[in-house]
């Protein structure tokens, strides 16, 4: 058997080795409080699962969906971006659901790359924007997010030539890992820049609705010449606590979504319409518990930013995203200061470096465990600081 040398371009998914390593211990009886993964632990709201329940006893929804999914759900999405943003969409061409957006941003490069093209992705950034790449035949070209510049990409820093041979850019704010956010005018600038190269835009947007201190994200299709060239991802992942039910959407471009649909209309099958059938419950019910969710994030932002202070390490504090990234101390590599506190600490953190090269020096904590936990955990951080004084 003779595997794709692809394969061999990937390098091993961050997370898989923290939680082997996790696992690893705690098979050995170590209680280890985990800041790793941003999986949301609140669960999804009622309301939208007892429609999934309702929808799956319906023997309509046991069949075969469509890969462009029920023209309810592209309405329900195409409302919720104008009541939120005041951008308009046609449901029918630029709107089209995901089975979790994560499998649409790895399929977009599909529609894109040829063996050798290159794409412009931000670094520290999401995995799948440069694995979708690499699986494509494609080459990254690595915007650095610096501290500096508030963690946007230096569009001015890269030159012509790379920016005119690049054919796609991607973008993601507010940002996973590092919580930088990015104005309106900022999306401004990138579309400017993307127009003046002739670049495709995709603009990843899963946490516009995890934001505080009264923040509230733009959306990038909120710039008018924004949909010419450009296309947006979002997720009902984060939004509704429905990360394990595979939900999410691209919509903007029709030609970039039509393109998208192809390529998934021969891959996949759809998603399950009972789920479908919950998302539109979730973007047309009620929304109250977005606040109650942030302001419970924005308590433990607050209480670990604070901790982490005190214990020496540095840490901005994010208007969005449930992500404190944070500063290893002075003379530590990212991935032995997240071994050292794994090991002494009990506690799970993702190595900055996971995320590219411009993550080294960072550790990412997400606020996503339980209170209990969390407290847990900055005790655990205070305990170890006492030690070490
Ligand atoms: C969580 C996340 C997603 C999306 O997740 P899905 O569950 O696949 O919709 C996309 N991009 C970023 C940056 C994320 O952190």
């Amino acid at each position: 058997m003779e595997l794709a040398k692809r394969l061999n371009k990937l390098p091993p998914y961050l997370f898989v080795e923290i939680n082997r390593k996790v696992a690893e211990l705690e098979a050995k009886g170590r209680d280890i409080i985990n800041f790793g993964i941003g999986d949301p632990d609140l669960p999804t709201p009622s309301h939208i699962i007892e429609k999934l329940c309702q929808a799956a006893h319906d023997p309509v929804n046991h069949r075969y969906p469509e890969t462009g999914g029920l023209l309810e759900l592209r309405q329900a999405i195409a409302e919720w971006y104008q009541r939120r943003f005041g951008v308009t969409l046609n449901p029918a061409k630029e709107v089209l659901p995901l089975v979790g957006s994560k499998e649409g941003i790895g399929h977009m490069a599909l529609c894109f790359i040829e063996p050798g093209d290159l794409v412009l992705v931000p670094d520290p950034g999401y995995p799948p924007f440069s694995m979708g790449t690499i699986l494509a035949g494609g080459e990254t070209y690595l915007m650095p997010l610096k501290e500096e510049n508030d963690f946007l990409p230096d569009f001015e820093a890269i030159p012509d030539d790379v920016a005119d041979k690049a054919k796609l850019m991607w973008l993601n704010y507010p940002n996973n890992p590092t919580g930088g956010t990015a104005d309106i005018d900022f999306f401004q600038e990138a579309v400017h820049f993307a127009q003046r190269h002739g670049l495709a835009v995709c603009h990843d947007a899963p946490y516009t609705e995890i934001a505080f201190d009264g923040y509230k994200p733009p959306s990038f299709l909120q710039i008018p010449e924004a949909k010419k060239i450009g296309v947006e991802f979002h997720s009902l992942s984060k939004t509704y606590h429905m990360t394990g039910w595979r939900i999410g959407m691209v919509v903007g471009n029709a030609d970039m979504v039509n393109a998208l649909f192809k390529v998934k209309s021969n891959l996949d099958s759809g998603i399950p319409q009972a789920i479908q059938y919950a998302a539109v419950e979730a973007l047309r019910g009620p929304q109250d518990h977005i606040a109650e969710h942030n302001g419970i994030f924005q308590r433990r932002r607050d209480k670990l930013v604070k901790v982490l202070d005190e214990v020496g390490i540095d840490a901005r504090i994010p208007r969005a995203t449930f992500y404190i990234w944070a500063r290893t101390p002075q003379g530590y590599a990212s991935i032995d200061f997240a071994k050292k506190l794994l090991e002494e600490v009990g506690i799970a953190v993702t190595p900055g470096v996971g995320y590219g090269r411009e993550g080294e020096g960072y550790i990412r904590f997400s606020l996503t465990i339980s209170d209990d936990r969390l407290e847990e955990g900055v005790n655990r951080l205070l305990t170890w600081r006492r030690r070490r004084i």
